[in-house]
Formats: C-alpha cells, structure tokens, sequence
C-alpha cells in the first residue's frame, strides 16, 4: 500500500477536494483505494455521506487500538474500490492521547500495517494545523501532496508545509517525499492568468523546482458542483478539469510499481 497525505498548513487550500476526487480516480481506476479522514472538521466523511451514529467507530477508535482496524473501515455507496476511515469532532480528544503515548509520529503508520495487504493507495486528507495528527499523518507518508491556493496565503501555506516536513524528515519522524504541488484555484481571466496567481505559482517553482509543480486547479465552480453532485467532473462532461489528477495518478502508478 502507497500511503499518500495530503497536507498544507492553512484552511481552505484544496486539500478535502484533492483527497475525495484523487480517491474517487483511483478507485475507478482499479486500484483499491482507503481514504482516511484526518481532520476533525470532518468535511471528507461529510461528502462521503457516511451518516455516523454516536457509538460508531471512527478514525479515533482505529488510533486507540479500541476497535479492530476493519472495524473502522467503511465501505462507500456506489463503489466498491473505495472505502473510508472517518472522523468527526471527537477526533480532537486524540491530541493529548498521541503526544502523550511518546510515538505519536509512528502510530498511524504502525495502525495501518494490518491492513497494507488489502488496498493499493491510502489517501490521508490531512488537518489544516501544525497539530499531533498532522505528524502522524505525515509519519504514516510515504508520500505528500501539497495543495496550495494560488495566492499570498496559499505560497506561505507551501513554505510552512515544507519546512514542517524537512523538520520532520531532519529528526527522522518521516520518510514522505514530496509528490507534487497541486496550486488551487488558480485564477484566469480569459487566457491571461491573475498577477497574483502567476506570482505565487512561480513562487511554488522557486521553492520545489518545476517538476514538482503540478497542473493547477483553475479557480471554478464545476469542483464544488461535483463534490455536491456526488458525481466526477468527467461524468459532468468536463474532462479537462480532471487533468491535475490523471497527472498525478500517473505519478502514483509509477510509485506504486516500484512497492512492489
Ligand atoms: P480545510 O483546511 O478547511 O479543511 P481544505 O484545504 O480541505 O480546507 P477544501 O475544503 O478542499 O480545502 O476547499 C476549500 C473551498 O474551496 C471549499 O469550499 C471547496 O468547495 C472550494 N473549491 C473546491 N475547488 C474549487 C475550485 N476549483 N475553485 C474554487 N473553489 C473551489
Ligand atoms: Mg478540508
């Protein structure tokens, strides 16, 4: 299993939408898919329609150990490649659990070893802070992707990701590399991009090198009609707002060729 987080460290960059249409891609495309949320704000179980009862259990469960890991494991409507650990706002008690456990880093990771046989990819939608589960979510990586809005706000967001990871990798607490940077609602007008959108993605380039940069996410409403269509932006008749994601899941089966 590839584990892949996604993760910027501020709200509103991409990640829930990266993490549902990257799942949704890769499901249909073969590969067994396990998407995590990881983020007490719980929007990913929110468009995944998972109705929870108060006793279910859920991303918080599978940390403590409290429940067996299937047990934590939800299948999705509609699609039977894809499937989700999720939260909801109690995931917020587990900060005192991890750091007080002193291996909060490798816990995820070593939560998730019974289950590597069973899916190809594991997808994390990451919390937007410097937060106990974002390192173990970036402990469990052997991946990152790094949604940014094309913007001031959406640069820092990158450069404070960045430095959170190299810090990481620096003491060992992680071993994800970055798989790219995905710029979010990057802004057109016509055919001339904003200033301020073009500011930034080259920003981006300058911080990781162009390789890593990936094809934006234009600014537009067609994303959120998706997510709340339950629907792919294919299916919608807007192929080429998927291209972000065919690139990065050509990247992914690369990586996933050479787990093997
Ligand atoms: P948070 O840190 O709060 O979890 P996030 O990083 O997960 O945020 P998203 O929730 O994915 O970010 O996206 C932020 C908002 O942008 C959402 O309301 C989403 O519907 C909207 N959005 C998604 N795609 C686009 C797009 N291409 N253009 C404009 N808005 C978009
Ligand atoms: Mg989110």
């Amino acid at each position: 299993m590839l584990t892949i987080a996604i993760a910027s460290l501020s709200g509103g960059q991409g990640k829930t939408t990266a993490s549902l249409m990257l799942g949704r891609l890769l499901s249909r495309q073969g590969y067994p898919t396990l998407l995590i949320d990881a983020d007490p704000q719980h929007n990913l179980t929110t468009y995944m329609d998972l109705e929870l009862q108060a006793n279910q259990p859920t991303l918080l469960e599978f940390l403590k150990k409290s429940v067996s890991a299937e047990d934590s494991i939800y299948p999705s409507a509609g699609n039977d490649n894809l499937f989700l650990i999720p939260a909801d706002d109690q995931l917020d008690t587990v900060q005192d659990y991890l750091s007080n456990s002193g291996v909060g880093a490798t816990l995820l990771k070593r939560r998730l070893e019974p289950v590597t046989e069973a899916f190809k990819v594991c997808i994390i939608d990451a919390p937007p802070q410097r937060s106990q589960i974002c390192l173990t979510v970036l402990g469990a990586a052997d991946a990152l992707i790094i949604p940014a809005e094309a913007s001031v706000k959406g640069y820092g967001s990158l450069v404070r990701t960045l430095d959170l990871l190299r810090n990481l990798q620096d003491v060992g607490a992680t071993e994800a590399q970055v798989l790219g940077v995905l710029p979010f609602r990057d802004r057109w007008i016509g055919n001339s991009q904003t200033q301020e959108s073009r500011a930034a993605v080259t920003g981006m380039c300058e911080e990781v090198g162009e390789e890593l940069i990936l094809p934006s996410i234009r600014e537009s409403e067609r994303y959120k009609q998706a997510i709340n269509r339950r629907s792919t932006l294919s299916d919608m008749g807007y192929t080429e707002l998927e291209y972000p994601f065919e690139v990065l899941i050509e990247k992914i089966s690369k990586l996933t060729k050479k787990q093997k």
